[in-house]
């Protein structure tokens, strides 16, 4: 049994506000292995993405890390300096955003942005840093990249400026990237192409992955296990096509059912009743009881999390779970 690339346990981050502290990530725990792709998935506001920023010490005032731990091969990153998150940042640990302009710069050439990418972690010749940036883009198949690399993020296509975003996050091999909804704004052909693509280019590698979406059909295709997760926690994770074939959470059950290739064909999708709650007013116990079928007078007490084998979950009235 090797130990995970990336250990998170107990992790809180919250956020100061006009209203009291809002408590984004409320003690999330889990592990992710050598070249292992961990699906994180759940509505929009649950945590996700300041999941991933807390891992890399992006998280800047008034949001704070305020409890657990982030340990990548056993090392901590909560509390480290900024310089060596710096270090780690982009080399060890890299982050593909939604928007790929968060990490290209409109008036700098593709070319002159890999080259003080990969300068900013290693020392190589002009020549060097050409030849890598090349192979870099050929590997998420941008045509022609010699010729490419003059050119500057505005003349490529949406799709084609995410895949240059990726292939700066994969210029220094790094061993876990975070991708945070990479591929929700662009068309769905595009989506799969890339989701297909960054899946090779992951496997080929052993880089470790955690893609972040709010869309269970991506995750899906993509993740060896997910984490689903609600209002801060994750409340079930497992092995994917253990957790879509049969689910323990109420949550996971209501959003495979507003799945439209799940359900039948002709049947309504059926939609989760209610809405997410606001972070800063969390009604006691399970936060998803307000809206849960199977809701009962306990769930106003706060659910344990059980293990159970490859599977974990936080609910009282599990599904199935007698079986
Ligand atoms: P997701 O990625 O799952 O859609 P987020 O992680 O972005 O959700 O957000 C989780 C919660 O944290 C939301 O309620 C959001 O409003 C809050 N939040 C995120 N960033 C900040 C911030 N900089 N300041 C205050 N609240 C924030
Ligand atoms: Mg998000």
């Amino acid at each position: 049994m090797t130990a995970p690339l990336l250990e998170v346990s107990g992790l809180e981050t919250q956020f100061a506000t006009r209203n009291g502290v809002l408590k984004a990530v409320n003690g999330v725990s889990f592990a992710v292995r050598r070249g292992e792709i961990l699906g994180l998935v759940g509505e929009s506001g649950s945590g996700k993405s300041v999941t991933g920023f807390s891992l890399i010490g992006l998280i800047d005032p008034p949001g704070r890390i305020a409890a657990g731990s982030v340990k990548l091969e056993g090392r901590e990153l909560v509390g480290l300096a900024p310089q060596e998150l710096r270090a780690i940042r982009g080399r060890r640990i890299s982050m593909v955003f939604q928007d790929p302009s968060t990490t290209l710069n409109p008036v700098l050439t593709v070319g002159v942005q890999m080259r003080l990418a990969l300068e900013a972690h290693a020392r190589l010749s002009r020549r060097e840093a050409q030849a890598r940036a090349i192979a870099a883009l050929e590997r998420v198949r941008i045509p022609d990249p010699a010729r490419r690399l003059e050119a500057y993020p505005h003349q490529f296509s949406g799709g084609m400026r995410q895949r240059i975003a990726i292939a700066i996050a994969l210029l220094h091999h790094p061993d876990l990237v975070i991708a945070d909804e990479p591929t929700t704004a662009l068309d769905v052909s595009i989506q799969a192409q890339i989701l297909t693509e960054m899946k090779a280019l992951a496997r080929e590698r052993g880089t470790a992955l955690i893609w972040i979406s709010h869309d269970l059909a991506t995750i899906s295709s993509i993740a060896d296990r997910i984490a689903v997760m609600y209002a801060g926690r994750i409340v079930e994770s497992g092995p994917t096509a253990a957790v879509l074939r049969d689910p323990r959470h109420p949550y996971t059950r209501g959003l495979l059912d507003s799945l439209p290739a799940m359900a039948p064909a002709g049947t309504e999708l059926a939609a989760i009743p209610g809405t997410t709650p606001a972070l800063d007013h969390l009604p006691p116990g399970c936060p998803f009881a307000p809206r849960c079928f199977a809701a009962q007078p306990r769930c106003v007490e706060d659910p344990p999390e059980v293990i159970a084998g490859a599977r974990g979950y936080r609910c009282h009235f599990p599904l199935g779970a007698a079986a």
